[in-house]
Formats: structure tokens, C-alpha cells, sequence
């Protein structure tokens, strides 16, 4: 089942064990799994305070998670990237990670990695270890507790902060994710960065997404990560680096730490041509494009068809369905140049579809 811009229709495609080419010729080898849409924090950018959650009936089981994970491993994905929600409050997630390690450990997955907000983390760090995970992404905004506790609504920012050593002590490469956010911490980046890469820890900053309609005050927190990176600029030396990933991050070096800098900028279109993902939500829904609404369902196959043919069939669909380019907004004036395209706000939040 397919639903596009609202209504349902049905289509029907060829089952093929090939890799995961879409319509524009970009295969798909990354995907990113929500395993819940719950969490025990409730930042101000990405939920209400009184967030509601799927009935757990919803969400697919571990043994569907499994079994999807190892459909599309069948099918040439190679990075596997688990996160929510919050993947870690959900029961059984270490065993599933266990499992999945798995494929890592016979060379069948090259990646399987984490986005955490890491107030479990430390108590999880063996399991991870033991799963071949070898990197994390870590969301902590401030290392002020007081706005870390007002900016999540109740969080705990020594726990992270232990998570994050524990995970380091274990060998696991930490990756920092901050939410650029004007009033809460725009004038704290630099020392945030400093605090980073002190320790080897890379910093991704994410420029607020429009994602979701319910979350008040967004477009007073917006701030363009051009703005931020004529600050840091007045501090360092930022230089563009080499690397890539496929995905919304530009890469920069500060040549006074010698750490890496990535500015994920979802509104600009800098990534559409090589983009390399696709996010599969924690009740099966496979979403192409994180900008676009249009989704495939996976869960009624994999409940419907113990052979894999109907999952197949729904992928190739979905494969076609993926656009050339995404199209959304936050407010006029934060406005990138947008190519005359349709404008659009997808009404999910990041904790529906995955970081
Ligand atoms: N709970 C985990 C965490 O916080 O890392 C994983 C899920 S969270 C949805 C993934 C990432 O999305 C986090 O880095 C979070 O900061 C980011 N995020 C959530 N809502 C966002 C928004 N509206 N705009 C930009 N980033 C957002
Ligand atoms: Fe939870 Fe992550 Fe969303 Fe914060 S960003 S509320 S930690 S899912």
C-alpha cells in the first residue's frame, strides 16, 4: 500500500532480488531505523510537552525489525543506522542490536551505528561493543545542566556526559549531533565545539528542521548555520574538508583544534543528487525522502507474506516513488532559494521518522 500526499493507492512491481536503484539512478545503501517513536526526553524542537505515542501493537516487533534488517542487507544496504525516538528505552533493543551484530561480525553489514540522546548509554556501552558497533551519534544541545534540563524538559545532562566517557573508554567512536538553536545555545557553540574536540569527538550542527506542526516557538529558535559559521569563524580558522557521507552534512576542519566540523543544512538541496537513504519508521513505514510525505507501508507484507515477495514488490515501489529532490520550509524569511518547487511542511516530527 502506497500513500501519497494523503490517499491510499495500490501498485504493483516486479519482485527482484537486485540492488536498491532508485528512478534517478542513486543506490540505496544506507538506511536509518526507527525502533520506537517514545523517549524519555521531550526536547523543545522536536516534541510537545505532552507528546502522545503509538499503541505498541503498532510498532513492528524485534523478529519483524530482524527480519526486514536482514531483507534489505539481502538487497545491498551496508550501513545500518538504528534510532528513534529514543532507541534505547525500548525493550529488547540490546538484544536486537546483538543480533544484528551478527551480520556485522560475518561481513555481511559494514556499519551498524547508533543515534542516541545517550542518557542510557552507559550501562549499554558493553552490549554495543559487543554488536560491532564501532561509532555513535550522541544528541546533547548544551553542556549547561540547567538549559540541558529546560531544553529537553527534565533531562540529566551528567548522564550523558558519563554515557559519552563509557562509550570512548570502550573503544566506540563518539560523534557529537547539536541543534543550532538561537536562544538556547547560538552563543555556547564555540565552547560546545572546544569541549568536543578536545576529547576526539567529531560535532555535527543540525539547523532546525520544520518538521511536525504542533511544536510552538520553532521559528524563534531558527538560525541559519551560516550565521553560526560566520561566529565561529570570528574565533578560527574553519576550512572545508574533504569528507562525505551522502547526506545533508558539509564538512569542515578547525585548523586551531584540528577537529571535524559537519553543518547538516537540511533545507538547502546540496545533497539531493547523491543521496543514499532512505528512513523506515518503527511501524514499517519506509519514507524515501525525509522532505516529502509520500511513504510505502512494509509492515502489512512482512505480516502478510511469510515469503519476502510482497517485501520486495513494496521496496521496488517505494524506489520509484523516491523524488529527485526534497522541498520545505520553516518561515519566509529563513527561506533558501528554492528553485520555484512546490513548498511543503511534512507533518511528522524527527522522533516519528528518525534522526
Ligand atoms: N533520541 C535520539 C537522539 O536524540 O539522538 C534519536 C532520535 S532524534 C529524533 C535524532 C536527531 O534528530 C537528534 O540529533 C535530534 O537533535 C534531531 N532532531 C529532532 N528534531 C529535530 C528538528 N526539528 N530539527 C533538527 N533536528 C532535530
Ligand atoms: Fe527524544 Fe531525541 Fe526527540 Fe530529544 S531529539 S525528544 S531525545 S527523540
Amino acid at each position: 500500500m502506497i500513500e501519497r500526499g494523503g490517499g491510499y493507492i495500490t501498485r504493483m512491481a516486479a519482485v527482484s532480488p537486485s540492488p536498491l536503484v532508485d528512478a534517478f539512478g542513486r543506490r540505496i545503501s544506507y538506511v536509518r531505523l526507527s525502533v520506537t517513536d517514545r523517549c524519555d526526553l521531550r526536547c523543545t524542537y522536536c516534541m510537545s510537552e505532552h507528546q502522545t505515542f503509538l499503541p505498541r501493537k503498532d510498532l513492528l516487533t524485534w523478529e519483524e525489525m530482524l527480519r526486514l534488517s536482514r531483507f534489505l542487507i539481502g538487497r545491498g544496504v551496508d550501513r545500518l543506522r538504528i534510532t528513534g525516538g529514543e532507541p534505547l528505552v525500548r525493550k529488547g533493543v540490546l538484544d536486537f542490536l546483538r543480533e544484528l551484530g551478527t551480520e556485522v561480525h560475518a561481513g555481511r553489514l559494514n556499519e551498524l551505528t547508533l543515534t542516541t540522546n545517550g542518557t542510557l548509554l552507559k550501562d549499554a556501552v558493553p552490549a554495543l561493543a559487543e554488536a560491532g558497533i564501532r561509532r555513535i551519534n550522541v544528541s546533547c544541545d548544551t553542556l549547561k545542566p540547567d538549559v540541558y534540563r529546560r531544553v529537553t524538559r527534565g533531562g540529566d545532562l551528567s548522564k550523558v556526559l558519563d554515557g559519552i566517557e563509557a562509550a570512548q573508554a570502550a573503544g566506540i567512536k563518539v560523534k557529537l549531533n547539536v541543534v543550532a538553536l538561537q536562544q538556547d545555545n547560538r552563543a555556547e557553540l564555540h565552547d560546545i565545539i572546544t569541549f568536543a574536540h578536545k576529547r576526539g569527538i567529531g560535532v555535527s550542527l543540525i539547523e532546525t528542521m520544520p518538521l511536525g506542526d504542533e511544536i510552538a516557538g520553532r521559528e524563534a529558535q531558527f538560525v541559519s548555520l551560516k550565521d553560526v559559521l560566520g561566529d565561529l569563524q570570528s574565533f578560527w580558522q574553519v576550512v572545508p574538508a574533504a569528507e562525505t557521507t551522502g547526506g545533508p552534512a558539509r564538512y569542515y576542519r578547525v585548523a586551531e583544534t584540528g577537529g571535524l566540523l559537519g553543518l547538516i543544512t537540511p533545507l538547502s538541496h546540496n545533497f539531493c543528487d547523491t543521496c543514499n537513504r532512505v528512513r523506515i519508521t518503527c511501524t514499517g513505514r519506509l519514507y524515501m525522502c525525509l522532505g516529502q510525505d509520500d511513504q510505502v507501508d512494509l509492515r502489512e507484507p512482512l505480516r502478510a507474506d511469510a515469503t519476502d515477495a510482497g517485501l520486495s514488490a513494496a521496496l521496488d515501489t517505494a524506489l520509484a516513488l523516491k523524488p529527485r529532490r526534497h522541498d520545505f520550509f520553516i518561515a519566509s524569511d529563513a527561506l533558501p532559494e528554492h528553485d520555484g518547487q512546490r513548498i511543503h511542511r511534512p507533518a511528522r516530527t524527527m522522533s516519528l521518522t528518525g534522526g
